[in-house]
Order: structure tokens, then sequence, then C-alpha cells
């Protein structure tokens, strides 16, 4: 068999899908196996540093991320175990264009997942890594960062964190 890789439609801000809660994974299969890999290329395809699979209208809990440091992880069923501390930053979305805000998020998170094959894993992220941990995690409860931003900013004028839209 013959595997291509797809590049998905990224939903936008209007659509239903992007305000429903994802379900858990419990099948760790050729069919997870195929999302993880469709949105690694999405993700790469794009200006984002971060994508849920809400935001290609899969209602799974399933994330990719690119950290500050350039390495892409792969989540399934991603959650917040603990945070620490308070960072005002800039942030935007890939389901929202060129919106860019001042959102609130943890300065340390840890995260417990489980990776394609199910096994868990365990990671502590801090600085701008936590906040596009928890921007994903929460497209996976159907929230979005306009729902949290403080104030929303002009990035030409205020230099924004080391990250893209999420
Ligand atoms: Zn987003």
């Amino acid at each position: 068999m013959v595997i291509i890789m797809a590049i998905r439609e990224i939903l936008k801000k209007g659509d239903p899908v992007l305000t429903k809660k994802a379900h858990n994974v419990t099948i760790f299969d050729e069919k997870l196996h195929t999302l993880l890999d469709d949105m690694k290329e999405t993700l790469k395809n794009a200006p984002g540093v971060g994508l849920a699979a809400p935001q290609i209208g899969i209602l799974r809990r399933v994330v990719v991320l690119e950290t500050v440091e350039g390495e892409l992880i792969e989540l399934v069923n991603p959650q917040i175990i603990s945070s620490a501390g308070e960072i005002e930053d800039i942030e935007g979305c890939l389901s929202i264009p060129n919106v860019w805000g001042i959102v609130k998020r943890p300065e340390t998170v840890t995260v417990r997942s489980q990776d394609r094959f199910g096994q868990p894993a365990e990671r502590i992220a801090d600085g701008y890594n936590a906040r596009i941990f928890c921007h994903e995690l929460d497209h996976l409860e159907g929230v979005l960062f306009t729902q949290k931003v403080i104030r929303y900013v002009d990035p030409e004028k205020e230099k924004r964190g080391d990250g893209g839209e999420v």
C-alpha cells in the first residue's frame, strides 16, 4: 500500500466544529496514524506552530505542535495535570487568520498524553511552549483564544513571541 500524506483544509472561525468538545481516542490504528501524518503535513504547510484535530474537522483529542526548539510533537488524549505561574503574551490561531491578541497563560505546564501507539508520555513545557500546549488543548474543548483575549494587538507594532499562529 502506498501512503500519501495529504494536506487537509483548516476550518475557520464560524465553523461550528471549532466550538465542539473533541472525543478521546480509544483505537490506535492506521486511521489515527494517517490523521497524525496528515496533520503534520498540514502544519508544515501553514504559517503556524500547532494544529488540533478539530481544526481540520475531526472531533478527536489529537494535536500536533512544533516547539520553540523546532521539535515536532504528537499528542493523543493530552491533558494538563499541573500548571504554575502566569505570563501574558501575544498569540494567534490558524483558524482565525491575521488576528493577534494578548492572552494570559501558565508559565509552566505538565502535560500527560499518549503517543500514536497508545504509550503514555509526560512532558513539562514552559514559556512560549507552555502557551502552545495550552492553546491547542483549548481547541479540544471547543475554546478559541478570542474567548480569552485580554486585548487585540497589531503584530506590526508589537513584537510577538517566538511562535506563529496556532
Ligand atoms: Zn488555534
